[in-house]
This record gives C-alpha cells, sequence and structure tokens, in this order.
C-alpha cells in the first residue's frame, strides 16, 4: 500500500469552466456560481455555470466522438483499458492533491476522502480490465443460420453525480461507461464540482480523444434537466433522491425512452438480534448511521434492536456516539460538517420532528458551534415506525433505535418502506443469518458488517431505491446494447 499522502489545506484550485472536447471554456451565459466550503461556510472559489445551452454543446461533441470511424470508435477495446490505467495511475500521482479539493469542496475528513480516492482508484482499473473481455455469444438457432450477439456501446451517456461522495461516485459513471466505449456528457453536483472537473484534467492528460468525456458543471433543474430530456442522449445514470430520480425517469421516457439507471435513496434496516456480538454490533450500528455525517444512501438509518438486548443496545450506543468525534475535516476526527446550511436544517428539522413525535432523544440533537454546518451524533430510542425520522431519509448523523421480539415482525416492519437500497443483520446463528438474508427486500444484505462496497460486486436498489446496478459485471450490462446478429448459410447438396 503506498503512503498516506499529504493534506493540502489551501490547494489551488485549477479547472473550474466547462469541458467540452478536451477544452475549457467559459457557459455560453457567462454565469459562475459559488461553490463553498463546508467547515466555514465561505466561498471557495466561482464556476462556470453551464445550462441547457453548453449541455447541447457537450452532447454534440460527445456525439462527433462516438461516429463509427473516429479515433475512439477505432480504438482497441486494450486500448481503452490501458487509458483506463493511466488514468488511475495519475489520481494515485495526485491523490493528495484530490483527496485536499474533495475536503475543502464537501467537508468530508481528509482521511476519508483519501479512503473514497483509493477506492475509486480500484474501480478504474477494475473496469479497465473489463475493456476487452465483454463477449457475445454464438446461438445454436433453429434453421441454417450462423447467430451470434455483440455487445454494443449505448453511445452518448448522461450521467448526474451528486455531492455526498463526489469523487466516488463520478468514478462509477465513467469507468464502465469508457470501458465499454461509450461517450459521456456528465454534471457533477453544483455543491461538489472541483473534484470532477480536475478529473477532466487527468483524462485529457491520460490521452482519451476529445469529446469521449464532457463535464457540464451546474444546476439540477437546468443542466441535469437537459441531459435527461435530450433527444440525442441514449443512456441516463443517476445517482441522489428519489424524488428527482422520478423526475429523470420521466424525462428519459417522455424524450427518448433513455435507457435509465437509477441509484436513489434508502431508510435502510440494521437488525440486531440478541445473540449478536454485542461489540462489533454496537461500532457497525454506529458508523452505518453516522458515517460520512450520515450522508450516505445506504445509512443503516433504522436499527432494530432485539427486546432482550435493548436497553443495554441503546446505552452502548448512546456511549458510543458521544464519542465519535466531530470537527475540523483536516484534523484526525470521524465526522465533518454537513454538505451546506440546507441540508443541516433539514437534518436539525426532523430531529425536532422525532421529539415531537415522541422518541426519546438520547444524545445530540443540536448544532455543534456556529461556523460551518455541523451537527452532533444524534441517538433516539424508543423510537416507532409512524414516526417521520422512521419513514423519511435524514441524510444527517442521527440513529433511530426500534425495538423488536420476532423474526417474522423484523422482516415485515423492515421491508415496510418504499426503499430497498441496503439491509443487515448482527447474529452468530447460522439459521437467523440465512432467513433475515432471504426475507428481506435490498439490493445489498450484510451480515454481520456494514457498508461492504467493492469494485467487484453489483450495488443498487429494489423498490424505489434505485433501477438497474452499478459496479461489478453487472454494473457493465448498463453500459451495452446487445446486438443479435443472424447470417443464412447456404446449404450444399453435393
Ligand atoms: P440531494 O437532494 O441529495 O441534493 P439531488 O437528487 O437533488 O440530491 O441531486 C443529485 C444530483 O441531481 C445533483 O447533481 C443535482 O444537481 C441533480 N438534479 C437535481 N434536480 C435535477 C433535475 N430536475 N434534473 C436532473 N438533475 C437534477
Amino acid at each position: 500500500m503506498a503512503e498516506f499522502p499529504a493534506p493540502n489545506k489551501n490547494p489551488e484550485i485549477k479547472c473550474t469552466q466547462v469541458f467540452i472536447n478536451n477544452e475549457w471554456v467559459n457557459s455560453v451565459s457567462g454565469r459562475t456560481f459559488p461553490t463553498v466550503n463546508p467547515a466555514n461556510g465561505e466561498k471557495i472559489v466561482d464556476v462556470q455555470e453551464g445550462d441547457k445551452a453548453d449541455v447541447d454543446k457537450a452532447v454534440a461533441a460527445a456525439k462527433a466522438a462516438f461516429e463509427l470511424g473516429s479515433p475512439w470508435r477505432q480504438m482497441d477495446a486494450s486500448d481503452r483499458g490501458l487509458l483506463l490505467n493511466r488514468l488511475a495511475d495519475l489520481i494515485e500521482r495526485d491523490i493528495g492533491y484530490i483527496a485536499s479539493l474533495e475536503t475543502i469542496d464537501n467537508g468530508k475528513p481528509f482521511n476519508n476522502a483519501v479512503g473514497d480516492i483509493r477506492f475509486s482508484i480500484k474501480v478504474y482499473r477494475y473496469y479497465a480490465g473489463w475493456a476487452d473481455k465483454v463477449q457475445g455469444r454464438t446461438i445454436p438457432v433453429d434453421g441454417s443460420f450462423f447467430c451470434y450477439t455483440r455487445h454494443e456501446p449505448v453511445g452518448v451517456c448522461g450521467q448526474i453525480v451528486p455531492w455526498n461522495y463526489p469523487f466516488a461516485m463520478l468514478t462509477w459513471k465513467i469507468a464502465p461507461a469508457v470501458a465499454m466505449g461509450n461517450v459521456c456528457v456528465i454534471k457533477p453536483a453544483e455543491q461538489t464540482p472541483l473534484t470532477a472537473l480536475y478529473t477532466c484534467a487527468l483524462l485529457k492528460e491520460a490521452g482519451f480523444p476529445p469529446g469521449v468525456v464532457n463535464m457540464v458543471p451546474g444546476y439540477g433543474p437546468t443542466a441535469g434537466a437537459a441531459i435527461s430530456e435530450h433527444k440525442d442522449v441514449n443512456k441516463v445514470a443517476f445517482t441522489g433522491s428519489t424524488e428527482v430520480g422520478q423526475i429523470i425517469m420521466q424525462a428519459s421516457g417522455m424524450s427518448n425512452l433513455k435507457r435509465t439507471t437509477l441509484e436513489l435513496g434508502g431508510k435502510s434496516p440494521n437488525v440486531i438480534f440478541p445473540d449478536a456480538d454485542m461489540d462489533l454490533a454496537v461500532e457497525n450500528a454506529n458508523e452505518a448511521a453516522m458515517t460520512n455525517m450520515g450522508q450516505c444512501c445506504v445509512a443503516g438509518s433504522r436499527t432494530f434492536v432485539h427486546e432482550d438486548i435493548y436497553d443495554e443496545f441503546v446505552r452502548r450506543c448512546v456511549e458510543r456516539a458521544k464519542k465519535r468525534t466531530v470537527g475540523d475535516p483536516w484534523s484526525n476526527v470521524e465526522n465533518g460538517p454537513q454538505i451546506d446550511e440546507e441540508q443541516m436544517n433539514k437534518i436539525l428539522s426532523l430531529v425536532d420532528s422525532g421529539k415531537e413525535q415522541g422518541a426519546k432523544l438520547q444524545c445530540g440533537g443540536s448544532r455543534l458551534g456556529d461556523k460551518g454546518f455541523y451537527i452532533q451524533p444524534t441517538v433516539f430510542s424508543d423510537v416507532t415506525d409512524d414516526m417521520r425520522i422512521a419513514q423519511e431519509e435524514i441524510f444527517g448523523p442521527v440513529q433511530s433505535i426500534f425495538k423488536f421480539k420476532t423474526m417474522g415482525e423484523v422482516l415485515r416492519r423492515a421491508n415496510d418502506t418504499s426503499y430497498g437500497l441496503a439491509a443487515a443483520c448482527f447474529t452468530n446463528d447460522i439459521n437467523t443469518a440465512m432467513t433475515f438474508t432471504q426475507g428481506i427486500k435490498a439490493g445489498s444484505v450484510w451480515v454481520n458488517c456494514y457498508e461492504v462496497v467493492n469494485a467487484q460486486s453489483p450495488f443498487g436498489g429494489f423498490k424505489m431505491s434505485g433501477i438497474g446496478r452499478e459496479l461489478g459485471e453487472y454494473g457493465l450490462q448498463q453500459y451495452t446494447e446487445v446486438k443479435n446478429v443472424v447470417i443464412k448459410i447456404p446449404q450444399k447438396n453435393s
């Protein structure tokens, strides 16, 4: 493992423009928007604000790069893999700089930012390996025919990225798309455009041909909507809220039936059975609810605890939450600030609703300090299924603890939500684990661990948590069209 990179608290901001055809340009409107450091609420820099006109330019560039005969379409698949590996090398070279940019733009602790970027490097390398390994089939159809399938790139992929893991989510979008020979028009989240824009500089340095990856920083209802409504965009991939996911799905359908993958919200249950290893379960339940300041689509935001161990478990969760370190993301803390004032206030109002609806606030529940957007790690016990904190995605460091008696009951209650992104259980009984993993409706299910996400295995949701899967071999299916070719074989009767 490489040395841990040094932080740079004042990184030079090199990329703030729209990136089209491997060139940096100002937005057509000439407008800009500020990106803010959540640790102190101050503006870092103004970024060019793209909208429909810029998306049109970016899509035209991507479409041209995808024309048959273009350098990109003529490139060997193995060379696409080489480019992705080169990009991974450059990210490795600049990891300290990129992680520093992520910390000032997103507020996540520097150590965590490094972790996200290391993970992203693995994802790039994983998909680099796949570039020349996706094969079709030959199929023994009836009659005298040679029948085979080709897995071809879909074309122009519109990719809309959220702010909670800006660099990692960007990677999950770019890597499988270009590995399969697609071209991209990407919109990073308006809160966190900086590491995404810097990635464009590295893509160019790595040698990706012009037009293969284009990026339009800007807002959702303008630049984002222009992508999902565009008739020349063949596929849209989105990570974000379920509400916006529904808007995007509708726009995709109404424009040109884009292939659509959505990775949306969750209200994931984490179930602690009475035989669980208590230390392990307490630690994981805390981390599940509060990692990345709780700004995590798979957050274990509903901790169900068996009645036999409930009081003891709550006591220990409170003890653990009080020890959770919060503060300056450059220091060695577990939690930094929330992303912005709006999210902070939304979390605090959900905490208020929990108090009003009768949940017991065991610790936390308030803003920390008056500069930056920090929230105390918060634990509620005695939470019931009808409360807003039990139903709505909080996206903050809030653990809600519920009590249950039986497996049937907890499965029913855990599944009684429109979401189905992730779930976990803690038990030392194989039968309990097997019953739970079979009965729970979620795209990722963990036993005696939480949020184990790998480049090699699929990630995505059941129900309103999404459509399609990212990562792993499954993630590639979203970036290819299957073409069936049938060739008549003449029969000779001599
Ligand atoms: P959050 O609520 O966590 O900010 P969003 O779902 O609003 O998450 O945002 C995720 C991404 O979707 C961001 O890049 C945002 O700009 C974009 N977005 C928001 N609204 C729209 C929209 N109407 N169409 C397309 N993209 C959108």
